[in-house]
């Protein structure tokens, strides 16, 4: 019923300011609302959609397998096609130390099915996280939030969790023998779309490997091409031990895989066995929307393009108001003076025509994560928009 009062009083609210957007239907890099109104989709569903909405060649592959079956049984038991083939994809793409995949439905179940697989298979208790990161919701995940101002109404939160800072090597002697895992996103998403430096990175994988604790990536936000790589990794030459993945990984469906290699996958196996469980992880329909999307990420070509079309943002978004451009690839932050100015940008944006967002951890940023396939002229209307807005913010 498209014209029917929508009632906002039935589904849990999550702030007291929701955008509340009327969403008729979207389509490659827009979205409608029920007035008909389009907008183009600046933040893909928080980096969801890469490759836009209703991709021909995902809606095709959800359609075939929901003739075949939808739920079958509890993840691990049965074979199911859909899953093994991505899997076996998954490790064609990946290194040889990232072969073995366990899907699960979420980002934040990735991580915690990361964090168990990482103390369990060390046999050590300490994680290291970093400020300002974000990886999740849930409790564990949670533990690893760097920011005291989401997390301590939660607390207490896992124990043995300790803080450093993102793209500080001073911090990394707290790594020690003591250490089962450090948890990092090569760019952290919610504190501002800030890159790792390289040399940073490196000398963690080194610190790591000599502390024999897994070194994880979290890739929920960055994987998928988003940094003009299929995966961030790729583009700073190290690897991770555990890879994590979501969001833009199911193609628009829920999907979340945490990947290692098979000796330490093996060990939530046994004693005891079913160390992590999901029911409808790897869902059949989502494995197969993921294997169409990972497919036509890569036949499209859309990641050769994606450091170029950054580049065309960086070169137009040109203002006094804008203090800087963080971020890799097409996962950017415009930064201004303060957060009020950076609200009143984003709701002229949406009156413009235009959605964007801000971020948790950097208040005064607007998100800029759109569709991988968006062209370079939607690029240049997206970024006359923009300036439009930040002028009728002054
Ligand atoms: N890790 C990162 C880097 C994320 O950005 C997010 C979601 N914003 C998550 C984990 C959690 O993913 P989900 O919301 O699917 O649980």
């Amino acid at each position: 019923m498209p014209n029917g009062k929508f009632n906002t009083a039935y589904l849990a609210p999550t702030s007291g300011e929701p955008v509340g957007l009327n969403v008729l239907r979207a389509d490659g890099i827009y979205l409608y609302d029920l007035q008909k109104k389009r907008y183009i989709d600046l933040i893909s569903g928080i980096s969801v959609n890469n490759l836009g909405h209703q991709n021909p060649e995902i809606i095709k592959a959800i359609e075939k397998q929901i003739h075949e079956y939808l739920h079958v049984m509890a993840y691990g038991e049965y074979h199911q096609r859909p899953q093994h083939n991505l899997a076996k994809r998954l490790s064609e793409l990946l290194p040889e130390t990232l072969n073995c995949s366990y899907l699960v439905n979420s980002g934040s179940e990735a991580v915690e099915g990361a964090l168990k697989l990482a103390r369990r298979y060390t046999g050590k208790k300490k994680i290291i996280a970093m400020r300002n990161a974000y990886h999740g919701s849930t409790f564990g995940a949670m533990s690893v939030m760097g920011s005291n101002k989401f997390t301590q109404a939660f607390s207490p939160l896992l124990p043995n969790v300790e803080f450093i800072d993102f793209n500080n090597a001073e911090e990394l002697h707290k790594i020690d023998q003591d250490t089962a895992c450090v948890i990092i996103e090569p760019v952290q998403g919610e504190a501002g779309a800030i890159p790792a430096d390289r040399d940073y990175l490196e000398k963690l994988r080194d610190s790591c490997t000599q502390n024999e604790c897994l070194l994880i990536f979290d890739e929920v936000q960055t994987g998928m091409g988003r940094t003009g790589s299929l995966f961030a990794f790729e583009g700073y030459g190290i690897a991770p031990d555990i890879l994590v993945l979501a969001k833009a990984f199911g193609g628009g469906m829920p999907l979340g895989a945490f990947i290692s290699s098979q000796a330490i996958m093996k060990s939530l196996a046994s004693d005891p066995i079913l160390g992590h469980i999901t029911t409808f992880g790897g869902h059949p329909v989502s494995c197969a929307a993921a294997l169409a999307n990972l497919e036509e990420i890569l036949k499209q070509n859309v990641i050769d393009k994606v450091a170029e079309k950054g580049a065309i943002f960086r070169e137009r978004l040109v203002h006094d108001s804008i203090k800087g451009i963080s971020g890799k690839g097409l996962l950017l932050a415009l930064h201004f003076e303060t957060n009020e100015f950076a609200k009143t940008v984003i709701k002229n944006c949406r009156e413009n025509g235009l959605l964007t967002d801000w971020f948790l951890f950097a208040e005064n940023c607007l998100r800029i994560s759109p569709p991988l396939i968006i062209t370079d002229s939607e690029i240049e209307t997206s970024c006359s928009i923009i300036l439009k807005s930040i002028e009728e913010a002054l």
